[in-house]
């Protein structure tokens, strides 16, 4: 029988093996450097994580920022301060090496990025300045022995990377986040002497870094260059330009890969609502006409044409990746054996940045096996048999129910999908009819594809669930899945009870009923106290449609949340420029004939204003008045049934973010639960007690507890 999955010879360019100075990926397929909010604090679900990637075919496979001292500390990173942090970083290499990829280490240090609040070593930059962000923390200026202690640190980093098992090592100089792009900014430096002033100066330390790391390493070990595109402006001529295309000409045979990318990472990781697949190529094609040397570069790629076109333009020589290979590990994998309709695509979310901003395991929408390799042992593409005699039915076919049945009917179970609505998909189907969402649509779209494959799993689209249908099922287990509403009472995080004057007012209207059609229209208040996205949406959605939006919220940022989806500036910009009026630290107090009292979150003090209609996007409720009446039902009534179990999920549950739906459904195919359970369902990385080195002289305090046997 011929094989259904033959790739076609034009992707054959993809998995021709690429030579990096001392080294050979056997592919095109390059997992740049990536955060994952686990790196130090969680190295073995690092670790599992990284080794699922190779065994997805990536040819090299990078870990996340590595600081090389204290003095540039950013707590959720890995580090190599000294030879002590060598086993956590090989734990990595020998994921990555037992499935034949190259692992490379991202070496960092901060500067003035960090305020180093852990450490409390005061931050050094070029030039003194105060840090990033709203930390009350200014960085110092390096003198020549600095710079000389930083080359040392660095070159010592490089060689405890080679001891760990690394195989590409970077000179980090990218997102503005790092000492080496900070001395090739004139923003950041303001030096007089020979690492200040003219580019040459500027680039000094970069190259001697690199120089540096190859007379160390480079023997056995190939050196990258990240570099990042757009935050080295030279606004000294009439026509500003950015100083990376020089840099790269200027060092351009120097190492042996190039990683470029755009600066900073709000510009390098945008999400789909204001980049598409590609959107890096016009800033990052200037590369390979400096250099012989390979040029690795991302773009949110999961199109394998695009990824081809990069390659046949001489844009990239490889296909640079962290998003989509988060949200599919297996993506080089599935291009390799043809299985393209088998792509999990990114969407452009970027809850996984949000992740890593928070400190907490990697997650992804449309992985819900992310971050939970190790602790959970879940695999992305392998589930177990199933080991129940059940047969399953879910009510409601959105991310949650969708996923449920993928997973299920994978494990071998026989399952009953049902929704009223005769396109499946649920909430996203109706969010990807919003501006900027289309890719939300791909949640479903995956899933549906793999349901075709799944004869075991049964959909029965336009189909209105009752009780009285689920007892008839002869189904064992039934899964609801039936989703959440928004609130049409204002309730949410700022007011705990209705807002007073909701029916004497203005028409009040809900998310559902514009994503339903039913628009308002002249002056409309928009009152967000969700803080992610819907509220920006839909303002966005109405100011398109010719109203005149009052945006309101409670928070002093627009979209707040999106802060950790690194999108919040652009989301202000854009809702400051399409409404008439944006109200921050402004809460909705109460609603009045003809318009709504406007109150300061802060002072209390009243404003009224005219409006036509209010759109509130503050609390959901779960949709869950089916599951509530199989729980009601009286003893017996479902087991005579043959149901010996009734689950909510998704959010029917908990209404939240669509990865916690996702994750919902899969973890009930995984465990045909959601509940809580007396023990902890996966497995933690303990600390020992105990202290890698005696008090440093100086140190009286405490003696009695550094006094004990634990040594090293
Ligand atoms: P989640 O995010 O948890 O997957 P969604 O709101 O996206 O939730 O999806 C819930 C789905 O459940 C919707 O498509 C809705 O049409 C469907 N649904 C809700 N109640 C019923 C019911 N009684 N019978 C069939 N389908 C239902
Ligand atoms: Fe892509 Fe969203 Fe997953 Fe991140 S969380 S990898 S942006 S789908």
């Amino acid at each position: 029988m011929q094989n259904p999955h033959v790739r076609p010879a034009r992707y054959d360019i993809l998995f021709e093996p690429v030579r990096i100075g001392p080294v050979t990926a056997k592919n095109r397929f390059f997992q740049v450097p990536h955060c994952n909010g686990m790196g130090r604090a969680y190295p073995s679900a690092m670790a599992a994580m990284r080794g699922v990637k190779a065994e997805g075919g990536w040819a090299v496979v990078c870990t996340e920022q590595c600081d090389v001292h204290y003095s540039g500390n950013h707590l959720r990173e890995l580090r190599l301060w000294d030879a002590k942090d060598i086993p956590v970083l090989a734990r990595a290499t020998e994921q990555i090496h037992g499935h034949g990829a190259l692992a490379g280490v991202e070496l960092a240090h901060n500067g003035s990025f960090v305020p180093n609040l852990d450490t409390r070593a005061i931050p050094i930059a070029p030039s003194a300045t105060a840090t990033r962000g709203n930390f009350p923390v200014t960085a110092r200026e390096m003198d020549k022995a600095d710079i000389r202690a930083f080359r040392r640190w660095h070159r010592e980093a490089a060689l405890n990377a080679r001891r760990a098992g690394f195989d590409v090592i970077y000179v980090y100089a990218g997102h503005d986040m790092a000492l080496p792009a900070h001395f090739l900014s004139r923003r950041h430096n303001q030096r007089t002497d020979e690492y200040g002033g003219s580019l040459e100066n500027r680039a000094r330390l970069l190259r001697e870094l690199v120089e540096d790391t190859k007379e160390a390493v480079g023997d056995t070990c190939a050196v990258a260059i990240r570099l990042g595109v757009g935050t080295l402006l030279d606004t000294s001529s009439a026509s500003p330009r950015d100083e990376a295309e020089d840099v790269l000409e200027m060092l351009a045979e120097l190492p042996d890969l190039w990683d470029v990318n755009l600066s900073p990472f709000e510009r390098d990781g945008q999400t789909a609502r204001f980049a598409q697949e590609g959107f890096q190529q016009e800033y990052v094609r200037f590369a390979k006409k400096v250099t012989t040397k390979p040029v690795v570069g991302v773009g949110r790629f999961t199109s394998p044409d695009t990824m081809v076109a990069m390659i046949k333009s001489g844009t990239l020589d490889f296909i640079g990746a962290a998003r989509p290979s988060i949200a599919d590990p297996f993506l080089p994998k599935k291009i390799e054996e043809g299985r393209f309709d088998d792509i999990r695509e990114c969407i452009g979310c970027n809850i996984c940045v949000a992740s890593d901003k928070l400190s907490v395991p990697l997650r992804c929408t449309q992985n819900p096996t992310m971050g939970e390799e190790w602790r959970r042992g879940w695999h992305p593409e392998y589930l177990p048999p199933k080991d129940t005699d059940d047969t399953v039915m879910i009510i409601g076919a959105g991310p949650a129910g969708l996923e449920a049945a993928v997973s299920l009917g994978r494990r071998g179970y026989r399952v009953l999908l049902a929704d009223r609505e005769r396109e499946l998909g649920g909430r996203v189907l109706r969010e990807s009819a919003l501006p900027g969402l289309a890719t939300w649509r791909r949640v479903a779209e995956w899933r549906l594809g793999q349901l075709r494959k799944l004869p075991g799993v049964q959909l029965l689209p336009g189909n209105e669930i009752t009780a009285e249908m689920v007892l008839e099922a002869e189904c064992s287990l039934i899964g609801v899945a039936t989703g959440a509403r928004w609130r049409a009472d204002g309730v949410g995080r700022n007011h705990r009870s209705e807002i007073p004057g909701l029916a004497d007012g203005p028409p009040v209207y809900t998310p559902e009923d514009l994503m339903a059609g039913r628009l308002p229209t002249g002056r409309v208040v928009v009152f967000d106290d969700d803080h992610y996205y819907m509220g920006g949406v839909l303002a966005e959605l109405l100011a398109e449609r010719g109203c005149e939006v009052v945006f309101v919220t409670p928070d002093s940022l627009v979209s707040s949340y999106t802060q950790n989806t690194a999108e919040q500036g652009a989301i202000q910009r854009r809702i400051l420029e399409q409404c008439a009026e944006v109200r921050t630290s402004t809460t909705v107090s109460s609603v009045e004939p003809g318009g709504v009292r406007l109150g300061c979150v802060f002072t209390g003090r009243q404003t009224p204003i005219e409006a036509d209609a209010l759109v509130l996007v503050t609390g959901s409720l779960p949709v869950d008045g089916l599951y509530r009446e199989l729980e009601a039902m009286e003893p017996g009534v479902l087991e005579a049934a043959g149901i010996r179990k009734v689950v909510r999920l998704g959010d029917c549950l908990g209404p939240g973010i669509i990865a916690a739906a996702v994750h919902s459904g899969h973890l009930f195919a995984r465990t045909l639960d959601t509940g809580l359970t007396d023990w902890t369902p996966f497995r933690r990385e303990n600390v020992e007690l105990g202290w890698d080195q005696p008090l440093p002289p100086g140190s009286e305090t405490l003696r009695l507890l550094a006094e004990g046997p634990n040594h090293g």
